[in-house]
């Protein structure tokens, strides 16, 4: 069950009045109780869809916005937003009986409601647009019309289908991004959370059982450490609460599926959260808990000093404790911690306890702070383009993947560094096949032209066009790459014959080979039988539109050349008697296409058997091989600068005995360490060639150990057994 399943859906009058009594906040009961009664009489015996009395509706919303610490015009208005529009009472009646503000605000929520933010129109920025405005006389607007929202998603379930889906992307594409601008976290996280459920069903309950699986462990694991932080902390003044805390699934699914990490990769699931009464307690804490574990460089994080633009404040650090599990923890004040989850709402709760004391100072601080984010707004509004306004209400993204727009709406992700035409083909391959052109926020731009997140993008296509052989070298992604290519497959078959065969007459004009048609196809013919090619124009299509590469079928061209036609060079010796074998069993790898060639290992990844592994044909030095990893060889062949020199190898099953690994250690320094590691790989029988160790910052230590391994899977045993030692942190293959 989610953590949003023990909120009660619906709540009357009662826990109203019981939540404003808590709050502490001067409230005019009375005119709240004026406004109740008209609420209910005016929605009569209305029901919801679900068939509950319309009434608990406006009233749980209003329970809602009480809960922020919203004032009294805010909970009239919350009873009242849905009158004005659904029932006889006018707006003219709500600021007799109830003033201006609260006129405002029902009409702005009514406006909102109004505006269709996931339209299928270009529409949808100027839409957003009209919702700034509506929202910006009055902030209280949009933190009804948010509480608004979250009720309506919280009881949401007997709404079609369809319906669902519309309000959760517009959840996550407008309200969820505002809710974020203006720091309110708690209603953030569960409007995404929500929404997600019905998004993307599947992958959402996944993860909802992946933490339960772990609830138990967790828990232990934080009262573990609550006990040995307040032990650490004892002499400091203070009441201190400690608490763990969870992700949200939306969070986790965004890293697990945006990244491709897997759950277990992502240790920031839980954390811990210190909550002190004054700043001083803060550092204070900090203090402790740097003492208590070893902190990891860079990330601390000082937002108390250097608030986040929607006022966020809080000290971020990520620790590591003696079991060597790491884990964050987050140090703040309730007075932070009010604001952290509830934002610009919780400002109005300190406004209204504050403004009894006159002049106070926190009271005017917490003003400018409401007038800053108003700023931020009006400037939104104030953007020439409209389309600027989405763009920074959804700055949010990950870096590593851009996020486009359609004209529509539509969202697509793509590798950064993608090109319109990546997008073209990521949207139809149809799409891409047409296109001519394509306009990004409205002006025309290149195809080359690299996409940046935010941008709306629309590719521009004509019945006629198709693609062209150069855009192999602009696109980004190999998904557009390979449909390119299929294209000029089935397309321009007549054109690849001509053209392959035009290729492969030059190459053989190069290699001194001169032969009658009926000779060239007799000797293309084994490599027919080869590939499962019919006919030999079969064979040159695949050679015109890049399906076989000539260089990879030449060397075995020439070799049946000499075989069938060449009768000067009969004392060749023919390749099979080469002593070929013997040296495939020495290096253990087979080069394709090349079967006797001389072999050597690379000294910048030092492959094992079990790697994957690309050969690379060196200037006299044969061929070298390569993890297919290394950071020496390019992610993408194709735009090596010269592609041709990689070829594919094979582990042969013989491999030789046994292969060189380095491995970097890195431990929390001690005494024996060495010793350990020295100990644990004699143990396993192991050859060390070197181990060393040296000091590096933060008492930390790196262990050097160069040794015999027979391959990919022994190692992997032994970097298991190595971890286990006491200290080691990470382990990595040199
Ligand atoms: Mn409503």
């Amino acid at each position: 069950m989610s953590k949003y399943n023990n909120v009660a859906h619906y709540q009357d009058f009662n826990e109203l009045l019981r939540i404003i009594d808590q709050s502490g906040n001067n409230y005019d009961i009375k005119k709240i109780q004026r406004a109740y009664e008209l609420a209910e009489q005016s929605h009569g015996d209305q029901k919801r869809l679900s068939g509950v009395p319309y009434i608990l509706h406006p009233t749980s919303v209003a329970c809602i916005v009480a809960q922020f610490g919203m004032d009294t015009e805010s909970v009239i208005a919350a009873l009242l937003h849905d009158v004005v529009e659904d029932t006889h009472i006018s707006l003219e009646q709500v600021r007799k009986n109830y003033g201006k503000d609260v006129a405002n605000i029902v009409d702005g929520v009514t406006k909102i409601s109004k505006i269709k933010l996931y339209s299928r129109e270009e529409q949808q920025a100027e839409n957003v647009r009209k919702m700034l405005i509506a929202m910006s006389n009055d902030i209280r607007v949009i933190i009804v019309k948010l509480a608004d929202r979250l009720h309506n998603m919280r009881t949401i379930e007997c709404m079609p289908e369809q319906k669902r889906r519309d309000k959760s992307r517009e959840n996550m594409e407008v309200y969820a991004p505002i809710a974020h601008r203006l720091g309110m976290k708690a209603v953030k996280e569960e409007l995404e959370d929500l929404s997600l459920r019905y998004l993307d069903p599947v992958g959402y309950s996944e993860i909802e059982e992946a933490i339960l699986l772990q609830e138990n462990e967790r828990e232990k694991f934080i009262e573990r450490k609550k006990k040995e932080i307040l032990k650490a902390a004892k002499g400091l003044a203070g009441k201190t609460s400690i608490f763990g805390r969870v992700k949200s699934i939306n969070s986790i699914y965004r890293k697990t599926y945006v990244q491709g990490r897997t759950i277990d990769q992502i240790y920031d699931i839980f954390a811990l959260r210190i909550i002190v009464n004054t700043v001083q307690e803060c550092y204070n804490y900090l203090g402790v808990v740097h003492d208590l574990y070893k902190p990891i460089p860079k990330r601390f994080k000082d937002y108390i000093s250097t608030p986040k633009p929607n006022m966020y404040q809080s000290l971020h650090t990520t620790v590591i404790d003696n079991e060597g599990i790491p884990f964050e923890i987050q140090i703040r004040t309730w007075e932070m911690h009010n604001i952290a989850e509830n934002g610009i709402a919780a400002h109005w709760k300190y406004k209204l306890g504050f403004t009894r004391i006159v002049n106070n100072k926190k009271a005017k601080q917490l003003d400018e702070n409401i007038s800053k984010i108003k700023d931020v707004l009006q400037a939104q509004i104030d953007a020439d383009d409209s389309t600027d306004i989405i763009r920074n209400i959804r700055n949010d993204f990950d870096q590593n993947e851009v996020y486009v727009f359609s004209p529509k709406g539509d969202v697509f992700s793509l590798p950064s560094g993608s090109t319109v035409i990546d997008l073209a083909y990521l949207i139809h391959t149809e799409v891409g096949h047409h296109m001519v052109g394509a306009k990004v926020d409205k002006k025309i731009v290149p195809l080359t032209y690299k996409l940046k997140t935010g941008e709306i993008c629309e590719i521009l296509t004509q019945k006629d066009s198709h693609p062209r052989r150069d855009w192999l070298e602009i696109c980004k992604t190999s998904s557009a790459r390979s449909k390119i290519r299929q294209w000029f497959k089935h397309e321009k078959r007549d054109e690849n014959i001509v053209e392959g065969k035009m290729m492969l007459e030059r190459e053989l004009k190069r290699s001194n080979i001169s032969l009658a048609d009926e000779q060239l196809e007799e000797l293309l013919q084994f490599l027919l039988k080869k590939n499962k090619f019919n006919t030999v124009d079969d064979l040159y299509a695949s050679i015109g539109y890049g399906g076989i590469q000539l260089w990879k079928i030449m060397p075995r061209i020439k070799d049946e050349y000499k075989a069938k036609f060449d009768t000067e060079n009969v004392q060749v010796i023919p390749r099979q008697v080469a002593p070929a074998k013997r040296k495939n069993v020495t290096s253990g790898v087979v080069v394709e296409d090349m079967e006797d060639c001389l072999v050597k290992f690379s000294h910048c990844c030092n492959p094992l058997p079990g790697d994957d592994i690309i050969g690379y044909i060196t200037r006299g030095y044969g061929v070298s091989i390569h993890k297919r990893s290394c950071c020496n060889v390019p992610k993408d062949i194709s735009k090596a600068e010269e592609p041709e020199r990689y070829v594919n190898v094979y582990w042969e099953n013989e491999i030789r005995d046994t292969f060189q690994a380095t491995l970097e250690l890195v431990c929390n320094d001690r005494t024996g360490l060495l010793a350990d590691v020295t100990i644990a790989l004699s143990s396993m029988r192991i050859f060390i060639h070197s181990l060393n160790s040296r000091e590096i910052q933060n008492a930390q230590a790196v262990v050097t150990a160069t040794i015999d391994v027979s391959g990919k899977e022994h190692l992997e045993s032994i970097i298991n057994r190595l971890r286990s030692i006491r200290g080691v942190i990470s382990i990595d293959r040199y």
